[in-house]
């Protein structure tokens, strides 16, 4: 099934990989339904290199891409679960007893790296590369584990907020300057809001 582009609003690629499943109007959609949803969120996130979903794709066998969704799926809802509990205030490092199940996947890492020509800043003519071996389609479930790790690693959860649109479920970190967002974003929310704010004192007015 071909979806409408995927949601990227979170402000951090941990939170929009909860926000794979949403109802951006009046129906739910989940962009990763399937292996071939995961392949393309995967490439909207820009989580993974086009040429690795490709050849990831074109190696695996009949159902293999379906079955890391499903796991794909149940990482996020379990993840979703973390970040519904912790959300709101600061991690206590009491949670790391929680996260058992993302360190499980991080271990399953098979990656290698590699003295390249430098392409970015720094001194001397070489960086490090780390390259990833992506040998079976599990391996698409990596990056989006490190993305998670570096979410909890990283960002601060008492910024981490539910939209308060009525039937919105996604989830942002609030980067903006006095922590004021409210929305996950004015087109799908925000205006809705404004809207029925707007019925409502008309409708007070008339009374
Ligand atoms: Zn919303």
């Amino acid at each position: 099934m071909v979806h409408a582009p995927a949601i990227f609003i979170g402000d951090a690629p941990g939170l929009d990989f909860l926000n794979s499943i949403a109802t951006p109007v009046d129906t739910p959609v989940d962009w990763i339904d399937d292996g071939e949803g995961l392949l393309r969120w995967l490439e909207q996130a820009r989580l993974v290199p086009a040429e690795a979903l490709e050849s990831v794709a074109a190696h695996a066998l009949p159902g293999e891409l379906d079955t890391v969704a499903d796991q794909a799926r149940s990482l996020r809802e379990w993840f979703r679960g973390f970040v519904r509990r912790h959300k709101g205030r600061p991690l206590a490092a009491d949670a790391l007893a929680e996260l058992t199940p993302l360190n499980r996947l991080l271990e399953r890492e098979d990656a290698f790296s590699r003295i390249i020509p430098r392409t970015g800043d720094g001194s001397g003519p070489f960086q490090r590369r780390t390259i990833r071996r992506w040998r079976t389609p599990e391996a698409l479930l990596l990056p989006i584990g490190e993305a998670l790790a570096d979410f909890v690693c990283t960002e601060d959860f008492a910024d981490v907020k539910a939209c308060e649109g009525p039937a919105c479920t996604l989830l942002f970190a609030d980067h903006t300057r006095g922590r004021a967002r409210r929305w996950c974003s004015m087109a799908l929310c925000g205006n809705r809001a404004k809207q029925a704010a707007h019925r409502h004192r008309l409708k007070a007015q008339r009374q």
